[in-house]
């Protein structure tokens, strides 16, 4: 079989898995760090205030600051987008996208979750014409314009914040009387914006257009249904884990698609460790401080059983 030989590969490179890195390298374990978006879901966050050494810091610039950390211990680094894995410890084979074979003793999967998607059949017809998953990447395209947020959890909330700067109106669409999943603290930045008008209990029911966006159907809870026109639309409806690289192997998911792990991070697969959003640990506390503290418990974990073993 073709490849290279490491002791581990860390297959994401969002902060579980660069935390994993630095810890990785310190310990000396020859490994090497394969991610198909550098930084990971950090990189699409304009506004981060909860993280204990930043007041206040771009998600970008937070992402750069811990992978070049990671990068000065001399882990190597793959952009790149594992796509199978197969064997069992200590033989595990992976397969990139380039149809390149990966060979290591153990694997930690620090893969995050994929944004959600609304399902409406027309959605993919305005991808990149109007519809975005990513207010920070596409946000931009929309100055002095007419925007929508769909949902009602933190996401959005940072969303509706970001193109309030861009933006000439942001209309919030989100379901329940207040979106309820979103932190206090952004609740009340919003409610400062005057051109970030609320949209409770509404569903978007249709996307309107010709070659682009230009509008949307909303349904409310009494099922009466509305059309209001929109030069774009932000669907931040939260993510599901990305725990397929882990079923492959036949490893343990909950009934939310997470990774089970046990306090060491350690999946039910003999040589197969997973951190960070993927999982089901840190009381489904999804950030950047638990997705690092559970790599740095994988790192050591891995460290033990490699030793012993
Ligand atoms: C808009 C937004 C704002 C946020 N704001 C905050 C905030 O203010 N504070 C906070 O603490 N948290 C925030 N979060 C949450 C935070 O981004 C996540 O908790 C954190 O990034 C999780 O880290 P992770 O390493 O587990 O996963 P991710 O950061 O999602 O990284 C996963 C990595 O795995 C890679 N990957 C996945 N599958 C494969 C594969 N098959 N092959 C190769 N690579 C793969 C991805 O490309 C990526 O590199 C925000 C999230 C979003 C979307």
């Amino acid at each position: 079989m073709e490849g290279q030989n490491y002791d581990l590969l860390i297959i994401g490179a969002g902060p579980a898995g660069l935390t994993a890195s630095i810890y990785a390298s310190r310990y000396k374990i020859k490994h090497a760090v394969l991610g198909s978006l550098p930084g990971g879901t950090i990189t699409e966050a304009h506004k981060i205030c909860n993280f204990p050494s930043e007041a206040n810091i771009n998600g970008w610039d937070l992402a750069q600051k811990i992978e070049s950390n990671a990068r000065q211990l001399g882990a190597e680094f793959m952009t790149s987008e594992a796509v199978a894995i197969s064997g069992q410890y200590p033989n595990f084979a992976v397969e990139l996208a380039s149809g390149q074979v990966l060979l290591t003793k153990s694997i930690l999967l620090a893969t995050g979750t994929k944004r959600r998607h609304l399902g409406l059949d027309n959605e993919q017809q305005y991808l990149g014409k109007g519809l975005a998953y990513c207010a920070t990447c596409d946000g931009p395209f929309f100055k002095d314009k007419l925007v929508g947020v769909l949902g009602g959890g933190n996401s959005a909330a940072t969303a509706a914040l970001y193109l309030a700067d861009i933006a000439r109106q942001v209309y919030w669409f989100y379901l329940g009387d207040r979106p309820e999943a979103a932190e206090p603290s952004w609740l009340e930045e919003i409610d400062k914006r005057a051109n970030i008008k609320h949209y409770p209990n509404v569903k978007v029911n249709q996307l309107l257009g010709d070659n682009h966006l230009t509008g949307v159907e909303l349904i409310n809870s009494d099922h009466q249904t509305s059309q209001l026109n929109i030069d774009g639309l932000f669907i931040e409806i939260g993510s599901d884990p990305a725990t397929g690289l882990l079923q492959q192997l036949n490893g343990q998911i909950n009934d939310r698609g997470y990774a089970i792990v046990d306090a060491g991070q350690a999946t039910t697969v003999a040589g197969v460790w997973a951190a960070g959003d993927a999982t089901s640990n840190s009381n489904g506390l999804r950030q950047i401080i638990t997705a690092c503290s559970e790599g740095a418990i994988a790192a050591d974990s891995i460290f033990r059983f490699l030793k012993k073993n």
